[in-house]
């Protein structure tokens, strides 16, 4: 399979990375004993949710609006996002001097609307899917001239998200996986671009919820399905790929090895694992890696590396997970 003519290189990923140098860290990989000893090879965490944001996203927020033209930036940025791309952008466009406006649906917790506000962005809460927001977001465009920037389907989105496999094959030349959170797959498939042109051997492995996995219902259909949203643990992972995915759908399709899902149990429990292991705080998302492999559902065959894509969860949330207690998602009751 072949991916899009205007699918990001690895020579862009590397621009991207000089691009965003400035405003991005690069995070630590660190080994996780208990993890590493369940799989019988060396399990290495990186550790996203160290970014100013607490969270990826950041690194294809900052090179796409390093990417805007003078235009551009003066009539201003927006997006729709299940949070952390709102934040990213929020972040990004304050320090670039730029006005952003993010529209979020209703479902998005209300930690992560504040979050945004604090940021210096403005927050419209509009319906109760991702895609009431971006249409929204679609009006402004019209109006305003703002210029959208999408949480996943982007080229210059995907290449700043690939800058984690530069990091990650640097630390660890020899890897034999990257097991990445999958929800719209930027992330995934700019990791996929950089790791495989690095080392075509590597496998590329997604782990989804089992509620609403957009991306392993469209490869399993064969083009972009939709798919009901559901409250989740791993509420970075909701929402759609869109029906006129452009990038990411062909991209995992040709370059993702395996998709896992997880239900709510076991990412309780991989909040767990990695609370236990390495005292990280994460949300549900992040802990989708370490949840496959507590499951048995995820086989290692030689060092790999999971990416920790953020920590932006309710405390309350996790200090209860962190304990051991029942937590409500929506009319679920979840226990480990
Ligand atoms: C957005 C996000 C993901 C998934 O990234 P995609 O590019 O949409 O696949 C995973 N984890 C966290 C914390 C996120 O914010």
């Amino acid at each position: 399979m072949t991916l899009p003519a205007s699918a990001p290189t690895l020579a862009d990923i590397r621009a991207a990375r000089d691009a965003i140098g400035g405003l991005v860290l690069r995070t630590p990989s660190i080994v996780a004993r208990e993890l590493s000893a369940l799989a019988g090879q060396d399990v290495l965490l990186k550790l996203e949710t160290l970014q100013p944001i607490g969270a990826f996203k950041l690194r294809g927020a900052a090179n796409a609006i390093s990417r805007l033209s003078d235009k551009q930036k003066r009539h201003g940025i927006g997006c729709c996002s299940t949070g952390n791309h709102g934040r990213a952008i929020a972040y990004a466009a304050a320090r670039a001097g730029i006005r952003a406006t993010i529209c979020l649906s209703a479902l998005v917790p209300e930690a992560k609307v504040r979050a945004i506000r604090d940021l210096g962005a403005e927050v419209r809460r509009i319906g109760n899917s991702q895609d009431d927001a971006q249409a929204e977001i679609d009006r402004l465009a019209r109006s305003d001239g703002l210029t959208d920037i999408p949480p996943f389907d982007h080229p210059h989105v995907i290449a700043g998200q690939g800058t984690i496999a530069l990091e990650l094959l640097e630390d660890r030349p020899d890897l034999a996986a990257i097991v990445v959170p999958l929800s719209g797959g930027g992330l995934i498939s700019g990791i996929a671009i950089a790791a495989k042109a690095l080392r075509p051997e590597i496998r590329i492995i997604g782990v989804s919820m089992e509620n609403g996995a957009a991306m392993h219902e469209s490869l399993a259909a064969g083009r972009p399905v939709e798919v009901t949203e559901v409250p989740s643990l791993a509420d970075s992972l909701g929402g759609g790929i869109g029906l006129g995915n452009q990038w990411t759908f062909p991209i995992c399709r040709a370059l993702v090895d395996q998709t896992i899902l997880v239900s709510e149990e076991e990412i309780y429990r991989g909040i767990q694992a990695l609370m236990g292991d390495q005292k990280l705080v994460t949300e549900g998302a992040a802990a989708v890696g370490p949840a496959a492999l507590i499951a048995g559902k995820l086989k290692l065959d030689g060092p790999s590396a999971m990416i920790i894509s953020g920590h932006n969860v309710d405390p309350d949330q996790f200090l209860a997970i962190a304990s051991g207690q029942p937590v409500k998602i929506g009319d679920q009751t979840i226990r480990g």
